[in-house]
């Protein structure tokens, strides 16, 4: 790449060359034909080493622009070079998909306190604590963009005993004990169970990765996880002669990575179950594993199998996050898609800049006109206070 930096030299030297060996010869038409190749070809060498050249330097220039526009995200990033600068993203709700139909009050498994090997005691965690670093920089995962509240939060669920200090004390406790500013602050809840709320940089992943290094500050603590969504799903066909607890806990001990947030409940009455032999559960499950398990056909309990749904709860206010329209999941939609942010006969996933010039995709930049799937206004389509939302008065169904 180094001699190319400098083609024309080395264009001429070759061309000089070329004419002094072949001036004598140059009634040989093959010669005069290789000639021409070797001239031709490298010229193209010289041509793709500048294109190479140049993808470096817009690549740098993307970099740094994107890092201003994680230090402004609110205001345009000023333009290096007139008509090349991509909008920051606006500011809205970080996924195109709905919010999950559920409430989500998590709180930790129903069936680990009794499983006392499987209670992440503070000196039974496995994970050896780093020595307390100096380092204040976030890790490059941190960096690549600011982490959302939930993913701030570290959930820690507790015996119901008081806390020894208060949360302003704990807080300064933790971050000295992980040598670095991690913890911004610290909610409790009537139960005494605790939420851990990261800097606006640092993801709870961070914090929950070095739990071994402040967990035993936090004395009756039963378990810890991320807040990641709650999902509800169905499992068919359980027998009916076990108890839900010992449900809770089958599913939890034989199949890996399951975290319940809340004890399973039957799916029926149960006056509906009376005399059946077998009949359906709901489980609320979370952790960084749910969406893996909500995705398998079985799960493994009492020695056997059985059948998994996700359980879809939607009522008249759904919209669907594929075709805009109320009234139906997502994942049961038939219909044509229409984007979130254009209206346009496309996923909202597939939008991108209409005149070609930001390459993400997904997002309105400041070249889209936004506009309405219900009712064509300058709004984007999942508007709460659009005209075209049906009215949240009436009777809420629930169907699966
Ligand atoms: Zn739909
Ligand atoms: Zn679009
Ligand atoms: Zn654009
Ligand atoms: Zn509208």
């Amino acid at each position: 790449m180094a001699q190319t930096l400098d083609p024309n030299a080395d264009n001429n030297l070759c061309r000089k060359d070329y004419v002094e060996l072949h001036t004598f010869n140059a009634t040989d038409p093959s010669a005069v034909i290789l000639g021409f190749l070797t001239e031709m070809q490298q010229e193209y060498t010289t041509l793709t080493d500048n294109l190479f050249i140049q993808i470096g330097l817009l690549n740098d220039e993307i970099s740094k622009l994107k890092l201003k526009a994680r230090e402004h995200p609110s205001s345009p990033s000023p333009a290096p070079k007139p008509g090349s600068t991509p909008a920051p993203p606006p500011p809205t709700t970080s996924s195109s998909k709905p919010p999950p139909a559920v409430p989500a009050p998590t709180w930790a498994t129903v069936a680990r306190k009794n499983k006392k090997k499987k209670n992440p005691a503070p000196v039974a965690t496995s994970a050896p604590p780093p020595a307390a670093t100096t380092n204040n920089k976030p890790s490059p995962q941190q960096e690549k963009k600011s982490p959302t509240l939930r993913e701030r939060r570290l959930l820690i669920k507790r015996d119901g005993t008081a806390l020894p200090t208060s949360t302003i004390s704990l807080r300064d406790q933790i971050n000295s004990a992980l040598g670095s500013t991690f913890v911004q602050r610290i909610e409790g809840d009537a139960l005494n169970n605790i939420t851990l709320i990261t800097m606006e940089t640092i993801k709870a992943t961070a914090l929950n990765s070095r739990a071994s290094t402040f967990l035993h500050l936090i004395p009756g603590t039963s378990s810890v996880h991320l807040d990641t969504p709650m999902t509800q799903l169905i499992v068919h066909g359980i027998p009916t002669s076990h108890a839900l607890l010992n449900i809770g806990e089958e599913l939890t001990t034989f199949n890996t990575g399951l975290i319940l947030s809340q004890e399973p409940r039957w799916l029926t009455s149960n006056d509906r179950r009376e005399g059946k032999s077998a009949s359906s559960i709901v489980i609320s499950i979370t952790g960084p594993k749910a969406q893996d398990i909500a995705k398998r056909s079985r799960l493994s309990a009492f020695s056997s199998t059985f059948r998994l749904e996700r359980r879809l709860r939607f009522n008249h206010l759904t919209q669907c996050a594929r075709c805009q329209l109320f009234g139906h999941h997502t994942l049961r939609c038939t219909n044509d898609p229409t984007c979130r942010w254009c209206a346009g006969k496309h996923l909202t996933s597939d939008h991108t800049c209409p005149v070609g010039e930001d390459l993400t995709k997904g997002r309105p930049c400041s070249h889209t006109i936004v506009k309405c799937a219900g009712c064509s206004g300058h709004h984007d389509s999942r508007f709460p206070k659009c005209p075209s939302r049906p009215p949240a008065s009436d009777v809420q169904m629930d169907l699966h």
